[in-house]
């Protein structure tokens, strides 16, 4: 069956993804967060795309810097997080999370994930289970805590974690293969980590994206989204303790990794 939304993603600067979706009832075209890449506009032309939407998830100038740019060739509405509008621009308007935006025949929810940044949202396709995780999820790990604190943080992971099993995940970056090493650093003994290692590096020797991933495998596997097991609990020595203390622990072990 072919689904209503086509979606697709393009690795642009060193390791990210700008991402795409179009509404195939209506023709229209969102993007996610808008690097600063000249990659982006030869795929645009090549597809015919005109995006009308950009949804942006946080303020770091490798989601941002591209906008301008965007801006003046497509002329789209502009959406950023409320937290964070001072921090970006262009913009046209500023969304918080709790709001549902209509975009072609479908709709995005927008989910409160602080941390990385204080204003960082996420958005949710809720016609196609699709999560648009920017840098608060990426595929088993979690993006860098800049901002904090992290028991926000932590309930912003739960929060993506009540999202069904079938969603889809794509995430602003491609950091699978250190993700994997360090959560096997935690859990050695975890065979479907041992297993989708072999899978990253083959896709990464061959030059190919390890995203989407799902949130269901996600759930079972990735640390972050772990915390409150007692298996990796125990493995950064928090046996016992609140969850987003042992979140921030493996978050710490993480940034040393
Ligand atoms: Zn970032």
């Amino acid at each position: 069956m072919t689904q209503k939304f086509e979606i697709e993603m393009l690795p642009v600067l060193d390791t990210n993804y700008a991402i795409f979706v179009k509404c195939r009832t209506t023709g229209k075209v969102a993007m996610v967060d808008a690097p600063d890449d000249d990659k982006i506009f030869a795929f645009l032309e090549q597809k015919q795309w005109r995006p009308s939407l950009v949804l942006v998830t946080h303020r770091h100038w490798d989601h941002v810097d591209g906008l301008e740019k965007v801006k003046d060739r497509y002329n789209p509405l502009i959406v950023v997080p409320e937290a964070e509008k001072d921090q970006i621009s262009p913009h046209n308007e500023t969304i918080s999370p709790g709001a549902i935006l209509p975009f072609g025949a479908g709709h995005f929810t927008v989910l409160s994930t602080p941390g990385h940044t204080s204003g960082h949202i996420a958005y949710y396709l809720q016609e196609q289970p699709t999560l648009f995780a920017g840098d608060a999820l990426f595929s088993i790990g979690c993006g860098r805590m800049f901002d904090g604190p992290a028991d926000a943080m932590w309930e912003g992971l739960k929060e993506l974690r009540r999202l069904p099993d079938e969603t889809t995940l794509y995430c602003g970056h491609e950091y699978t293969r250190d993700n994997v090493n360090f959560a096997l650093s935690l859990t050695p003994e975890h065979q479907a980590l041992r297993q989708h290692l072999q899978w990253v590096e083959e896709r990464r020797a061959q030059n190919q994206p390890t995203l989407p991933s799902t949130l269901g495998f996600e759930k079972a596997n990735n640390p972050f989204l772990r915390a409150d097991d007692p298996e990796v609990a125990k493995a950064v020595g928090q046996h016992g303790a609140p969850k987003a203390e042992v979140f921030a622990a493996i978050r710490k072990a993480k940034d040393q990794f």
